[in-house]
């Protein structure tokens, strides 16, 4: 039963960041089922974050609507887990292919912010923040096409 739930919560996913699965993106941390309740542990990226009601909904919507089509429990009690903190070395390699693919720097721990368009190296700080909190804005020096890089923390 665990293994057809984490199926379906594949399907959803940041809601900034589309291509981008909740489970890849770490913030999807226990699940636990019995015959009568689905309970999800989910930690935000940060408090406060104003997306986690979204991906909260999200994941209720997506388990009742999938999980009565495999026999799963339709009640879902989402748990928010403050502490530990999230961080980004909870993203998975995968969630980092996937960000970089979407045109957003992943995380990286050695500091070295490249392009995702051309892999350059030589990129400007436009903006400690971009779209979101959660992200800088840079701009390639070569291309000169502006990206976001999801920040370290
Ligand atoms: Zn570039």
């Amino acid at each position: 039963m665990l293994n057809k739930i984490h199926q379906i919560l594949k399907q959803v996913t940041d809601p900034e960041i589309p291509v981008l699965s909740l489970q890849d993106l770490g913030v999807i941390r226990n699940v636990e089922v019995d015959d009568k309740q689905i309970t999800v542990t989910i930690t935000p990226t940060y408090s406060g974050c104003p997306a986690m009601e979204v991906m909260e909904q999200d994941i209720i919507d997506v388990l009742k609507k999938e999980g009565l089509r495999v026999g799963l429990p339709t009640t879902i009690k989402v748990i928010t887990q403050l502490s530990p903190a999230w961080t980004t070395d909870w993203i998975t390699d995968e969630g980092k292919k996937a960000l970089l693919k979407y045109g957003i720097m992943p995380p990286t721990s050695s500091g070295e912010i490249m392009c995702p368009q051309c892999k350059s190296k030589e990129v400007e700080l436009l903006s400690q923040f971009g779209s979101t909190a959660c992200k800088a804005l840079y701009r390639c020096k070569k291309c000169l096409e502006p990206f976001d890089y999801f920040k370290c923390h």
